[in-house]
Order: C-alpha cells, then sequence, then structure tokens
C-alpha cells in the first residue's frame, strides 16, 4: 500500500483537480441530489454515462508510478484499472465528485475485493444524506492512504505459502500499534485480501507471489536491514525508479518488516 500524501501537494494534480471540480462536482453532485430526493436512494444505474473520473486516470497512473495504491500490481492495460472512491460512492454519493476522494487501485482491489465495503468503528449512527455532517465523527476501519501515512500501520513478511511453499510477500499490524490501529490495519488487510485469506483469486495469487526479480530485490533490501549492513543506502539508492517507490519498499526501509 501507497502513502499518497503528495498528492494535494503535487501542482499538476491540483490543477487537474480544480479543472475536474469546476467542470463536474457542482453540476453532477446537484443532479445526483435531485434524483436522491426523487427516490431516496442513488444506485449504480444513476451513474451511467455520468462516470467522468476516468479523465483523472492517466494523471494519477503517472504519479503513482503506474501501480495499483493498494496492492501494487504494476497497471499496464488501462482498463483494468480505476479511479477508486476511497468513500464509496454509491453509499455516500455526495462525495462521489469529491476530488479528495480518489486514487488508481487496480480492478480486483476496487471492483472485486472492496467493492463498496466501508465499514466504521462501532457503535457508528446511521449515515445518509440528511445526517451526512456525522460522518466527520466516524472513525472508518479502512486506512486511508491519502490523508495518513500506510508505512505507520504495516510490516512486510516475507514467508513461503503454507500450501503451495512459494515465496510470498504479506503485510501484518505492527506491534506498536494500540487496539484501535490494529483494528484498522487488519480490516484494510482484509477487505483488500491482501493476504489471501478470502478466496483465491487467480489475479491477486499471481500479483502476490509477484515476479521473482521484484521479490529478490526486495528480499535483498530486507536482508541488508535486519544486518544492518554498511551498504544498504547504496544499496537502496541504486535501486530501479520503480522499486524504490513502492510502499513496501519503504516500509522495509523504515524498519518494518520480517523474514520468517
Ligand atoms: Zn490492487
Amino acid at each position: 500500500m501507497k502513502d499518497l500524501r503528495f498528492v494535494f501537494a503535487d501542482e499538476e494534480l491540483v490543477a487537474e483537480f480544480l479543472k475536474f471540480a469546476k467542470e463536474h462536482t457542482r453540476e453532477k453532485t446537484t443532479r445526483l441530489l435531485t434524483l436522491y430526493k426523487k427516490n431516496s436512494q442513488i444506485v449504480t444505474d444513476d451513474y451511467k454515462g455520468h462516470n467522468v473520473w476516468k479523465i483523472l486516470k492517466s494523471i494519477f497512473w503517472q504519479k503513482q508510478v503506474r501501480r495499483c495504491a493498494i496492492c501494487e500490481k504494476e497497471l499496464n492495460e488501462i482498463n483494468s484499472y480505476d479511479v477508486e472512491h476511497y468513500i464509496p460512492k454509491t453509499e455516500f454519493w455526495w462525495y462521489a465528485y469529491h476530488t479528495a476522494n480518489y486514487y488508481v487501485a487496480c480492478g480486483t482491489c476496487n471492483r472485486i475485493e472492496k467493492n463498496d465495503e466501508f465499514p466504521f468503528f462501532s457503535p457508528t449512527p446511521l449515515i445518509n444524506y440528511e445526517k451526512r455532517k456525522l460522518f466527520s465523527n466516524c472513525y472508518p476501519l479502512l486506512i486511508n492512504p491519502l490523508h495518513e501515512n500506510p508505512y505507520d500501520y504495516f510490516r512486510v513478511i516475507f514467508q513461503a505459502d503454507a500450501k503451495t511453499n512459494k515465496k510470498v510477500v504479506v503485510l501484518a499490524p505492527l506491534k506498536k500499534l494500540d487496539d484501535l490501529q490494529r483494528q484498522k490495519a487488519i480490516t484494510t488487510i482484509t477487505i483488500f485480501n491482501l493476504n489471501l485469506k478470502k478466496e483465491l483469486l487467480p489475479s491477486r495469487k499471481v500479483q502476490m507471489e509477484w515476479n521473482i526479480k521484484l521479490y529478490n530485490k526486495l528480499f535483498k533490501l530486507a536482508q541488508k536491514v535486519k544486518n544492518n549492513e554498511p551498504d544498504l543506502q547504496e544499496y537502496f539508492d541504486n535501486l530501479d525508479e520503480d522499486y524504490k517507490n513502492l510502499g513496501y519498499a519503504s516500509m522495509i526501509m523504515k524498519g518494518n518488516v520480517e523474514i520468517i
């Protein structure tokens, strides 16, 4: 999972957000409000023909160094990834065109694993449009990489898969977390199926086993961190930009890593 807090400081992205907001946010949110007042519910079909988020795809793709914000799979085919809404647009439709709610995620993370799941720390009052102000008092159990650093939640574990004995990279909550943070880290891992505990989708399986070259680079980095080797920084500096920009690499460099 990648730390995306840079997006609000990136001049190019901010310019795109302003353009998007000017062209779409007010007009399309007003349209949804009109529909809501008629039906008291917004459904997926209400967005048909109004899914303008795809115009933000390429800039996010480029800024996220061509990887899914959640699982960090490489994104090559434009139809295989989406502009994901951190706050789901069906239940919380008034956030659908809110530009602080977006990043790019692969189709598996967005459409299959997360879908519209968005749990809160209980007890949470019912939130609808009329009670939308209550949202800011609630505590979502999904880490929001746009506003908080995921590297403060996870450690990277290199291990062999119990069933296949293949090398895999998984995430686990950091040991120092308090109960609430731990619940948030675990919920994020579970909802996105980052550690393959739910049904094993072929696309996810391939991705979590990663390509062996990438695995070996990160494994070597992890070994250098664990052994406190003097050439650690030099090794990191010489990695390809693609590897260096991985959230996994950042977590490893912070020492949040275990080799089993
Ligand atoms: Zn993904």
